[in-house]
């Protein structure tokens, strides 16, 4: 019988040390931003009914085509591990009457399952933070959502060398025109394009200005663009958007071949990009999606929202240091352990962070909280028979907590 530890799954990761700080940091970060712009924090389920995927993205995206998790639980009814936070928002607005709320301001964050080839920054299980307004069709709500992405990149100090790309798709008609437009430009070069595109082409045209593939990019150079297609309606609104990304100070730029491969999606698009990423430099993209509500069975409820990847956000912000503890309290003698536990106790519950070092050789316990670091030691010791207790500041510019530790050492030789 083999007895070999099983090992973690392809494209999973155990996050530990300064990566998990980093990915803390961008989690606490959005939360509190998200909370300056007032989106309310929603918990959404791990997995749903396939069919909330298979209609809200499509058939034949990548995502439901390829990467899906799905599997037949126990009761034969086909799940899937979500790959992405939009669609089960969607469904929950749906049926948990959250169109009482609209328009519906929400954010969260967790992971996601999508079968891909593992890579730097392409997981199988990653973690995005989401954003998203449900029941508000106006601009607003789009510079909105770009005014926050932008301020918790700078928040998260990694918005140098990040920049907003977007787009617009136009509304239905004006989409219309220009994927007719794509079809007739692609179907004439058909027979060069990657076999994927090939496959796109009929189906989903706009997909093949996405491709990564090296057969299609000088193609998709030349192909219509959607300013020719535009409606005034599809215009104005994009100059509203753009207008109020300006009043706000966010830069950006045009992307006209940016899309959002499924088909609900309308007007804005967008993607914020870095080239420190390498091949993944997709930090966090999105944009409307006003006809997902009725591919769902809802009526037409306007919706715009973003995600971004936690691990992405996490490597441009790069190591974390894991932070110091205020305070070790050493216990140098066991019979003052119980001292020890009460003076970390006391610490913790007044906001200061403290590390109890109590095991090991009694004698190089305070060499050891020398050794781990911190603003300062609490050290308790029998001197002659009776309990004592000594601090060392490390750090002489930390007055309020050396004076509160000062206190605490007089406080207890007092007794
Ligand atoms: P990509 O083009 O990189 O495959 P995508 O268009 O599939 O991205 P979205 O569905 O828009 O990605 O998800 C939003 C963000 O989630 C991405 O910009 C990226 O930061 C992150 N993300 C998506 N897939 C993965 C993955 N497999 N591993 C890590 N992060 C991911
Ligand atoms: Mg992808």
């Amino acid at each position: 019988m083999s007895t070999q530890t099983p090992q973690a799954i392809r494209g999973t990761q155990d996050i530990f040390g300064p990566d998990a700080e980093a990915f803390a940091f961008v989690v606490e970060t959005f939360e509190r931003v998200r909370k300056l712009y007032r989106f309310r924090r929603v918990e959404m389920p791990v997995f749903e009914k396939t069919a909330v995927f298979s209609r809200s993205l499509g058939e034949t995206t990548d995502v439901v085509s390829k990467e899906m998790y799905s599997f037949e639980d126990r009761g034969g009814e086909s799940l899937t591990l979500r790959p992405e936070f939009t669609a089960g928002i969607a469904r929950a607005y749906l049926t948990d009457g959250w169109q009482q709320y609209a328009p519906l301001k929400v954010a969260t964050h967790g992971p996601l399952f999508r079968y891909e080839r593992p890579q730097k920054g392409r997981y199988r299980q990653f973690h995005q933070i989401d954003a998203e307004v449900i029941g508000a069709g106006e601009p607003q709500a789009d510079v909105e959502l770009l005014v926050m992405a932008d301020q918790l990149l700078k928040e998260l100090g990694i918005a140098d060398g990040v920049t907003l790309q977007l787009n617009t798709l136009g509304d239905g008609a004006s989409r219309e025109a220009w994927r007719t437009a794509l079809i007739d430009y692609f179907r004439a070069v058909k027979g060069e394009l990657s076999e994927d595109s090939q496959d796109r082409l009929e189906r989903n045209p706009l997909r093949i200005l996405d491709s990564k593939d090296p057969r299609d990019k000088p193609f998709n150079a030349d192909a219509p663009r959607i300013d020719d297609f535009l409606s005034a309606e599809a215009q104005d609104f994009f100059a509203k958007v753009t207008s109020g990304l300006d009043a706000a100070g966010v830069a950006w730029t045009r992307a006209p071949a940016l899309v959002r491969g499924l088909d609900y999606y309308r007007h804005t698009a967008f993607e914020f990009v870095t080239d420190r990423l390498g091949a993944q430099g997709t930090v966090l993209g999105g944009g409307r999606y006003d006809g997902l509500m009725e591919a769902l069975g809802g009526s037409a409820t306007p919706a715009v929202g973003w995600a971004a990847g936690i691990e992405r956000l996490a490597m441009l912000v790069g190591e974390k240091g894991e932070a110091k503890a205020d305070v070790i309290v050493v216990v140098e003698d066991d019979a003052l352990l119980t001292s020890g536990i009460a003076q970390a106790s006391r610490l913790r519950r007044e906001g200061v962070s403290a590390e109890l070092v109590a095991s090991g050789s009694a004698r190089k316990r305070f060499d050891k909280a020398v050794k781990m670091g911190a603003n300062a030691i609490l050290a308790l010791a029998m001197r002659d028979g009776t309990p004592s207790m000594r601090f060392r500041a490390e750090n002489e510019a930390l007055t309020a907590l050396n004076e509160r530790l000062a206190a605490l050492v007089a406080d207890f030789s007092g007794k």
